[in-house]
């Protein structure tokens, strides 16, 4: 397998651009895709040709694999246009680490580092015009990876597809979230994939949330599956808690994704000489800090939103509604993140990585 793409890289482009016919301002969550879409095959034991060609659909076999057995694994990340028209990414090498080893734990085929960023530097160069300036407007990117065999024998795929789409995105302010903490149900448990980005986490989550949210709720804050006690992550977010003025947030485990977000708000914190505390938090401990007044905020931190606010949560029953202070964690942080992402201050953490779009047109 050669590992040189750059010679042996197939590029189909769209006749046409669709952006014309695309209201940036309205813009719905993941719905809008870009002009092109880059596309590798797993064959033989090797990846083939990587290709990118217009955004449409995949024929695919019924007995495809993924289908029947959940092998598929992916990634979230964004790419940002600053104001002189450069295009940026957030620690990518964080996220190409990271789906080599959810890949891994489902028993998938790692993809070649090299090929990552030559898919993405390629991708984003020929879709640029997709990323608007300004605060706020990103493109969303979602690379993934499937078992595409045809067949429904219960063992891993021989054969796997990985793919990079792209999903123009405005981001608004959702406003404040009710959350519920896990009493009953679990996302993940110990020896499990909760710390793989893989598909089947998401769907095991979605009917516990859809009874939170028939009581209200937006989201659950995911407790250990043994004792229900540990707090551990919102299941798309990371999540933290401010009691007093330390910033609390449970150690990743095999049970809780290694969020980006969440490690560099943990980098940012400690360099303004926060009290960041890496441990375990219970709910007793919790409970007694929003009756005591000390706890002062709860946030998510993900990709997608960056940092979501909690305004209340609910436990046994009972809302604990949380007064947050004027100056909050999650707005300082949110502000810290998003200026390095849109290239508006230094870098001092080496984070932002830059992509080459005139190598590319
Ligand atoms: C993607 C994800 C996160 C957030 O990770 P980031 O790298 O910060 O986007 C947190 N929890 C789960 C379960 C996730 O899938």
């Amino acid at each position: 397998m050669s590992t040189d793409i750059s010679t042996n890289f197939v590029i189909e482009k769209a006749p046409t651009s669709r952006i014309g016919d695309v209201d940036f301002d309205n813009l719905s969550f993941g719905t809008v895709f870009t002009d092109h879409m880059f596309e590798c095959d797993y064959v033989n034991g090797e990846w083939q040709t990587p290709i990118i060609r217009p955004y449409q659909p995949i024929m695919v076999h019924p007995a495809l694999k993924v289908f029947h057995y959940g092998q598929a694994v992916f990634e979230g990340m964004k790419a940002y246009k600053d104001d002189d028209g450069q295009v940026w990414m957030f620690r990518p090498d964080q996220n190409q680490v990271r789906i080599n080893k959810s890949a891994k734990r489902l028993a998938m085929p790692e993809f070649p580092k090299e090929w990552f960023f030559e898919a993405l530097n390629r991708l984003l160069s020929m879709d640029s015009e997709w990323i608007k300036k300004g605060e706020g407007n990103v493109v969303y990117i979602r690379p993934f990876i499937i078992a595409t065999q045809n067949e429904i024998l219960a063992s891993p795929s021989n054969q796997y597809k990985f793919m990079i789409i792209l999903s123009p995105v405005r981001s608004y302010f959702r406003g404040d979230v009710s959350v519920v903490i896990a009493e009953h149900y679990s996302r993940s448990a110990d020896g499990g994939v909760g710390a793989a980005k893989a598909a089947g986490n998401y769907a095991g989550q979605f009917y516990p949330t859809n009874l939170a949210k028939e009581q209200g709720y937006q989201q659950v804050i995911w407790t250990d599956a043994n004792t229900h006690q540990f707090l551990e992550e919102a299941g798309t977010m990371n999540v933290f808690f401010r009691i007093n003025d330390a910033l609390i947030t449970a150690p990743i485990s095999d049970r809780i994704l290694d969020g980006v977000t969440r490690k560099s708000i943990i980098d940012i914190a400690q360099s303004e000489g926060v009290d960041v505390q890496v441990r375990k938090l219970t709910v007793t401990e919790l409970v007694n800090a929003a009756n005591d007044g000390s706890l002062k905020e709860i946030f998510g931190a993900g990709t997608a939103v960056v940092v979501s606010p909690v305004k209340s949560f609910s436990y046994n029953g009972v809302d604990y509604p949380i007064d947050q202070p004027e100056h909050t964690y999650s707005a300082h942080f949110k502000k810290r993140l998003t200026d390095i992402q849109y290239n508006r201050v230094e870098d001092p953490f080496g984070w932002r990585y830059k992509v080459d779009v005139e190598k590319f047109v």
